[in-house]
C-alpha cells in the first residue's frame, strides 16, 4: 500500500470522509555542512525520496477544532484552535501539553495562526515512509506536509521559506527542540537531481546540481537504528560551545570566523570550545568547496572533502559514535568515494557516495562489519535527490 493511501484511510477513519487533499514532503539527507546552520553558516543538503503525506480537509461541523492523526500513534489528538496559544509555545525544559509527535503539526498550525493565518477546524491523518530519529528528518518531512496543507485550506499564501520558518518554529517552541532552518528548508525547496546550498545566515537558497545516477553513482544511507535525541543532552551543550565560541571572538556569530582565524582562536579558548569552533570553520569552507567541486567538476570529485567532514565531526565536534564510524570504514574500505555521518550526530545515519553497481558489494561489507563489532543490524539503502513539498491531490 502506497504511503498515499495508508493516509487516506486514517483520514476515512479519523473523519469519516474524503479528504479535501493530499500534501507531502521528504525527508532529507544533508550532503554536508553539519552543526553549521545555527551558526548561520553554509550546509548542502538535499531532499530524498521518502517522504511524509498528509490526508487532510477542513471540518464539515462547524467546529473550530484541529484533529490529528499518525499511523505512528493509537489515538487522535483534538484540540479548539483557539486554544493552540494557550498550548504554545511550550516553556523552555517542559513537555509539550500534547503528545510529542502531536506537537509538530500542531505546532505549525499555532506558529501559522501566530503569523496572521485565519481558517476554520481542520482534520489531518498523516502517514510517512521517512525513518523516524536516523538522521533523515522526518520531523521537518511532517512538518512541510503539514504547513503546505494548512497553507493552502486556509488560504495563508505563504512562501516556501516562509513555510519552512512555520515548522522551524513549530519544531523550536511547540516540540521545544532547538534545531537550525536546515532541515525545512530542504524538504521545502529540494528538487530532482539537484542539492540545496544554503546560507543559513540570509536563507538565500541555491539549486546546484546534484546528478549522481548520471554520474554512474548512489548514495548509499547507512541508518544505524542509534537513536539520537535532539532536545537534550550533547546537541545543547554543542550549541552551547559555539554560542561561547563567538562571543570569545566578539562576534555575532561562528559565520564571521574564517579558518584565517583559526590561530587567533586556538590562543584565546580552551582546547574543547575551540575544537568545536575549528569543526564549524572548517565545515563552513568544506562546504564552500563541495559546492565549487560540483559545478566545475561534478560529485565523483568530492570524496575527500566527506571523509575529511566525518573526521572533523569525530574528532573536533566529538558527535559521532561507535556505529556511525563503523559504517563510514567500512564504506571506505569497500571502495566508497567518500563517506560521513549525517545529521545531528549521536546515532542515526552516515552516508557513502559509491559506485551505483557496487550498492551490492558495499552493503554487505558494512553488514559484516557491523557483525563484526558487535553492533546491531544496520538498515541499508540508496537515495537520489528527489522532490520537495507539494500538493500530490
Ligand atoms: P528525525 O527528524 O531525525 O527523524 P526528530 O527527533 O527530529 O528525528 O523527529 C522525530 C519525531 O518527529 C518523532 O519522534 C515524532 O515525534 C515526530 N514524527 C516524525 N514523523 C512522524 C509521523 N509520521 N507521525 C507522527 N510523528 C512523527
Ligand atoms: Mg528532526
Amino acid at each position: 500500500m502506497t504511503t498515499e493511501t495508508t493516509a487516506r484511510e486514517l483520514f476515512a477513519s479519523l473523519a469519516g470522509r474524503e479528504p479535501d487533499g493530499i500534501w507531502s514532503a521528504p525527508g532529507r539527507v544533508n550532503l554536508i555542512g553539519e552543526h553549521t546552520d545555527y551558526n548561520e553558516g553554509f550546509v548542502l543538503p538535499f531532499a530524498i525520496p521518502h517522504r511524509t503525506v498528509a490526508a487532510v480537509g477542513l471540518r464539515t461541523d462547524g467546529l473550530g477544532r484541529v484533529s490529528v492523526a499518525s499511523t505512528f500513534a493509537e489515538e487522535p489528538v483534538e484540540v479548539a484552535l483557539d486554544e493552540l496559544d494557550r498550548l504554545f509555545p511550550t516553556p523552555a525544559g517542559a513537555q509539550p501539553a500534547v503528545p510529542e509527535w502531536a506537537a509538530y503539526p500542531l505546532g505549525v498550525a499555532w506558529a501559522l495562526q501566530d503569523a496572521g493565518a485565519t481558517g476554520s477546524g481542520v482534520d489531518i491523518a498523516i502517514a510517512s515512509d521517512v525513518p523516524v530519529g536516523a538522521g533523515l528528518s522526518s520531523s521537518a518531512a511532517i512538518e512541510g506536509a503539514a504547513a503546505s496543507a494548512l497553507n493552502d485550506l486556509w488560504n495563508a499564501d505563504l512562501d516556501r521559506t516562509a513555510l519552512a520558518r512555520i515548522g522551524r518554529r513549530a519544531e523550536n517552541e511547540a516540540v521545544g527542540a532547538p534545531t537550525g532552518i536546515m532541515d525545512q528548508m530542504a524538504s521545502m525547496i529540494g528538487g530532482v537531481d539537484t542539492a540545496i546550498f544554503l546560507d543559513c545566515r540570509t536563507l538565500e537558497a541555491q539549486q546546484v546540481p546534484l546528478a549522481v545516477a548520471e554520474a554512474g553513482l548512489a548514495i548509499l544511507v547507512m541508518d544505524t537504528r542509534v537513536k539520537h535525541a535532539h532536545s537534550t543532552g550533547g546537541y545543547g551543550e554543542r550549541r552551547a560551545a559555539c554560542e561561547r565560541g563567538a562571543a570569545i571572538m566578539g562576534v555575532p556569530s561562528l559565520r564571521d570566523v574564517s579558518v584565517d582565524d583559526l590561530t587567533r582562536a586556538q590562543e584565546l579558548m580552551d582546547d574543547v570550545t575551540f575544537r568545536r569552533v575549528r569543526h564549524v570553520i572548517t565545515e563552513n569552507q568544506r562546504v564552500l568547496d563541495t559546492v565549487a567541486v560540483l559545478r566545475s567538476e561534478g560529485p565523483r570529485a568530492i570524496g575527500d572533502l566527506l571523509v575529511a567532514s566525518h573526521a572533523s565531526m569525530r574528532d573536533d565536534f566529538e558527535i559521532s559514535v561507535p556505529e556511525l564510524d563503523t559504517a563510514v570504514e567500512a564504506a571506505l574500505a569497500a571502495g566508497a568515494l567518500g563517506a560521513r555521518m549525517t545529521g545531528g550526530g549521536f546515532g542515526g545515519a552516515a552516508i557513502a557516495l559509491i559506485e551505483a553497481d557496487a550498492e551490492a558489494a558495499v552493503s554487505a561489507a558494512v553488514e559484516a562489519a557491523f557483525a563484526a563489532a558487535g553492533h546491531a543490524a544496520p538498515a541499508l539503502f540508496t537515495v537520489t535527490p528527489s522532490a520537495g513539498a507539494r500538493r500530490d491531490a
